[in-house]
């Protein structure tokens, strides 16, 4: 697919942004560079050393609204309202004869920007009729001779982290023993096997996230028969660490696999779930106590992903950065819970580390930071007075207001659904001017190669 030129209408539409923020002055946490320069150093475009995209899954605009109007206040800005470059982009998916459905999964919205390639809920960086795979972004930054990592709140082997160093048939076959689903990927069918042990052979320099109890089964066929997928990780170089202590104890000189829970990092905060009728007004916990100690945040794992990525490049004296995915996970799955306070502490701990990546930007600017979600989801902010038929909460707001939540994309009792919507998509430097405008998930792909490079 040919990458989009700067068309007439894009430049109109970045001098703008660009008049816009020329008359506010504005200090900005970005460093050296004001939002007025931020803004035309973006335009430009120009080649990126680094790039971190940071996903946000099931981050629609409401459930931005949401965590800004809670934690920061409804005239407050969250980090990542801090970009200067801000579009939105639709996420719909593909069925196998290439129309639309309308409503994507995390898996083929991940293929989109993964690969530039729409394709069918549940398929995993392969196309939609012929389950055919397709080179990904990471596989492409690899090959150019970039740094690669990813870090998520979910299990490694989930769709997000998976669309970037797997190729399945279906999501659900994370591990050598959850194949029903991808028969012909098995390593016996002469296919690279489950997506645990696609990630770690193609050597990912940094994978951090949950999902241990996928590494932990045993590889059923192949060169690493009768070895659990961790040992095989440990035979192809990979270091592996399971706390916050050994996470920053940890030197790159190997790969890093970083295995902090045995499905998803459990959440930053809790509270009451949705109930029919509403919830009494409640002040979100922040803290939970099924969070083992020790568990490190996803500020502090992208910190940590950068400064090992960064290392690897300086030893090898390579002019070439690293591509970083940051995915905060647990948005979508505390939307899909219908639990509010859990959804509002993983979008707020997800902002931390947007905010760890726009400081490395400002320090290196020749880093493409782009901020996005793979799909909208359920919550809805609506008045007070309102008496949705579904579940809906009450909370206290940080600024001592209250906020009603509604979740009715299905009936009490079932998981909330995604939806359809367009969502926000927000960077910063190298090519950042691609995301203005209303452009298509799998532009975003464009923007990515087109940013390192590669080819
Ligand atoms: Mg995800
Ligand atoms: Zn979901």
């Amino acid at each position: 697919m040919p990458g989009p030129r700067l068309s007439r209408s894009r430049l109109v539409a970045a001098s703008a942004v660009v008049a816009a923020t020329a008359v506010v002055a504005v200090t900005t946490t970005a460093g050296a560079f004001g939002p007025n320069e931020q803004a035309q150093r973006a335009v430009k475009g120009g080649k990126a050393k680094n790039v971190i995209l940071l996903i946000g899954d099931g981050m629609g605009d409401s459930e931005i609204t949401l965590a800004r109007d809670y934690t920061v206040g409804a005239a407050g800005r969250l980090n990542m309202d801090k970009f200067p470059l801000t579009g939105a982009y639709t996420t719909y998916a593909v069925h196998a004869d290439g129309t639309p459905d309308y409503v994507t999964d995390s898996a083929a919205s991940g293929t989109g920007w993964a690969t530039g390639v729409k394709t069918v809920n549940g398929r995993i960086s392969k196309t939609p009729g012929s389950n055919k795979a397709v080179p990904t972004i990471l596989e492409l930054a690899q090959k150019g001779g970039y740094a690669t990592g990813s870090v998520t709140t979910a299990e490694l082997t989930d769709a997000t982290p998976a669309v970037l160093a797997a190729h399945a048939a279906d999501r659900s076959c994370q591990g050598p023993a959850d194949m029903a689903k991808c028969p012909t990927d098995t390593i016996a069918k002469g296919g690279p096997g489950s997506i645990a042990e696609q990630s770690v052979d193609h050597k990912v320099d940094v994978l951090l996230g949950g999902g241990k109890q996928r590494f932990d089964q045993k590889v059923t066929d192949g060169r690493y028969k009768g070895l659990t997928v961790t040992e095989q990780a440990r035979k192809l170089g990979y270091q592996v660490v399971t706390d916050d202590r050994s996470l920053k104890a940890v030197k790159g000189d190997k790969p890093v696999l970083g295995l902090f829970a045995p499905g998803n990092v459990p959440t930053e905060w809790t509270g009451k779930a949705a109930a029919v009728g509403g919830t009494d007004p409640q002040r979100c916990v922040t803290s939970n106590p099924n969070r083992p100690a020790g568990t490190p945040n996803l500020a502090d794992q992208t910190t940590k992903a950068i400064q090992l990525l960064e290392a690897k490049q300086k030893r090898k004296h390579s002019q070439k950065g690293f591509f970083l995915q940051v995915e905060g996970a647990s948005i979508d799955k505390q939307d899909h819970a219908a639990d509010p306070c859990g959804q509002i502490g993983e979008t707020a701990a997800f902002d931390r580390a947007v905010k760890v990546a726009r400081a490395y930007a400002a320090k290196h600017p020749d880093t493409l930071v782009v901020t996005t979600a793979d799909h909208g989801h359920s919550s809805q902010i609506v008045p007070l007075e309102a008496q949705p038929p579904g579940l809906s909460s009450t909370l206290i707001t940080d600024e001592g207001q209250q906020l009603k939540v509604n979740y009715s994309t299905n009936p009490p009792g079932q998981s909330q659904e995604h939806t359809g919507t367009q969502v926000r998509i927000a960077a910063q430097g190298p090519q950042a001017y691609r995301v203005l405008g209303v452009t298509d998930q799998t532009e975003l792909f464009t923007t990515l190669r087109e940013a390192l490079r590669l080819r």
